[in-house]
C-alpha cells in the first residue's frame, strides 16, 4: 500500500520537501498523527493556531458563519469584517483604516503598494529593509525578504530595496533620507531565528523615518495578536508605525490578513486602487473575532515566563540560551544540530521547529498549559542528550 507520504510526494511540487509527520487532528495543544501518534504541539503551525486546535469557540464562530453566509465579494459588506475592522482599531487604541486579506504576504503587498503610492506622491522612490528580515514569498514581499536563499534566485526585482544589518540603528539613519518612501521591519525577525533587536531599535525606527518623513511599515504578522504577551509587539515597544501588517494568528487557522493604516497612511488608498475577491470573507472573519474574544494576555504572560526560565535553568552543553518574547521563542544550540533536536523532540512526542540550523522555534498554541509547558521542560533535556549523540 502506498502510504501517505508517498502520495504527497508524487502529487505535489516538490518545493516543501515532504513533512516528518501527518497530522489527522488536534485539540487544544495537542495533536495526533494519522498513526494515532500523540504530539504535544510546540509550535502551533508557525505562530498560527492561537487558540490551539478545535477551540470550541472557533469551532462555533466557524460553523454557524459557514452555514449562514461564507462570502459576498467586495461589492457587498458583511457584519463580520465591520466587526473585525473595529475590533482591531479598539485593540490598537489609534484612528487608522483596515484592509482585509487572505495571507501574510498578501497584507505586505499592499503595504507596498500603499508605500509606492506614498512615494510616488511625495516623490520618494526607495525602500529599505532587513537583512535576514522575512515579508513573504509573492514577488512584492519577496523584493523585501533579505534572505538571499529565497530571494536571489527570482530577482531582479522591479523595486529599488536597500538592505540594513537588523538592530543597527546608525546605519538605519545612514540608509534613510528624504527619498526614501519606506521602511519594512519585523518588530524581532521570526523566520531568522526568533531575533529580537537590541531594545529601543524600533523606537528609533520610528524616529529615523519620522524625521525623514518615510512610512514605517511594522511586519506584526507572526509577532501580533498575543504572541508576545501584548496584542501587538509595537504596544510594548512604545511607538505606532505608520503601516502594520498581520495575519498569522489572527485567523487561529483560518487564512486571514491586514494592513491598517495609521494617519494619514490611512487614506492613501483611494476607491479602485487594491482589492481581494476572498479577503474579509466572512468565515476567516468570524474565526478572527473568535480569537480576539478569547486570547488571554494574562494567561500568555504566565505560561511563556515559566517557559522561559524552565529553558534558562536548563544546564546542557548542547544548549546556548533562549532568546525571544512571550511565547515566541528560541531555544539556541552551540551546534548546528537544530535538526537533530527536532526529530529527537518528534520521537519523544513533541512538534518543534528548527528555524535556523542552530535554533529550535518554540511557538506553542497561547492556551498552552502549564502542566504541558512543564511536561515539555521535562522532556527538552533528555531530547538535547539524544541530539547531541544522533
Ligand atoms: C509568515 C510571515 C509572512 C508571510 O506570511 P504568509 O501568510 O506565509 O504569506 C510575512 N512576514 C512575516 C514576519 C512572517 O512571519
Amino acid at each position: 500500500m502506498t502510504s501517505l507520504f508517498d502520495r504527497f510526494e508524487a502529487a505535489f511540487m516538490p518545493n516543501y520537501g515532504v513533512p516528518p509527520v501527518a497530522l489527522a487532528r488536534g485539540e487544544g495543544s495537542v495533536v495526533w498523527g494519522i498513526d494515532g501518534t500523540e504530539y504535544l504541539d510546540m509550535f502551533g503551525g508557525i505562530a498560527v493556531s492561537s487558540l490551539g486546535h478545535a477551540h470550541p469557540a472557533l469551532v462555533e464562530a466557524v460553523s454557524k458563519q459557514v452555514a449562514t453566509l461564507a462570502h459576498t465579494s467586495n461589492l457587498l459588506l458583511h457584519e463580520r469584517e465591520v466587526e473585525l475592522a473595529e475590533k482591531l482599531l479598539s485593540l490598537l487604541g489609534a484612528p487608522g483604516r483596515v484592509f482585509l486579506a487572505n495571507s501574510g504576504t498578501e497584507a505586505n503587498e499592499a503595504a507596498l503598494k500603499l508605500a509606492i503610492k506614498y512615494g510616488k506622491t511625495t516623490g520618494r522612490s526607495y525602500f529599505v529593509a532587513a537583512e535576514m528580515g522575512f515579508h513573504g514569498r509573492t514577488l512584492g514581499a519577496l523584493s523585501l525578504t533579505g534572505k538571499p536563499s529565497i530571494r536571489d534566485q527570482f530577482g531582479p526585482f522591479p523595486l529599488d530595496v536597500r538592505f540594513v544589518p537588523y538592530g543597527d540603528a546608525e546605519a538605519l539613519a545612514d540608509a534613510v533620507d528624504g527619498d526614501c518612501a519606506a521602511v519594512f521591519l519585523e518588530p524581532t525577525q521570526g523566520e531568522a531565528g526568533v531575533v529580537p533587536p537590541p531594545d529601543g531599535y524600533m523606537a528609533r525606527a520610528r524616529e529615523i523615518t519620522k524625521a525623514a518623513g518615510a512610512l514605517l511599515v511594522a511586519d506584526e504578522i507572526q509577532s501580533a495578536i498575543g504572541r508576545t504577551g501584548h496584542w501587538f509587539a509595537h504596544q510594548a515597544d512604545g511607538y505606532l508605525p505608520d503601516v502594520l501588517t498581520l495575519a498569522k494568528g489572527l485567523g487561529g487557522g483560518l487564512p486571514i490578513g491586514a494592513c491598517v493604516g495609521f494617519g494619514p497612511a490611512a487614506t492613501v488608498f483611494e476607491k479602485g486602487d487594491h482589492g481581494s475577491t476572498f479577503g474579509g470573507n466572512p468565515v476567516s472573519c468570524a474565526a478572527a473575532l473568535a480569537v480576539l474574544g478569547n486570547v488571554d494576555l494574562a494567561h500568555v504572560q504566565a505560561v511563556a515566563a515559566e517557559l522561559r526560565d524552565g529553558i534558562e535553568a536548563i544546564s546542557h552543553p548542547l544548549l546556548k540560551g533562549v532568546r525571544g518574547r512571550g511565547l515566541w521563542l528560541a531555544a539556541v544550540l552551540t551546534e548546528d544540530r537544530a535538526a537533530q533536536v527536532q526529530a529527537a523532540a518528534q520521537r519523544a512526542g513533541f512538534l518543534v521547529n528548527a528555524v535556523q540550523p542552530d535554533a529550535i522555534r518554540l511557538a506553542p498554541p497561547l492556551v498552552i498549559t502549564s502542566a504541558q509547558v512543564r511536561t515539555f521542560l521535562a522532556a527538552f533535556p533528555p531530547i538535547l542528550d539524544e541530539a547531541a549523540d544522533g
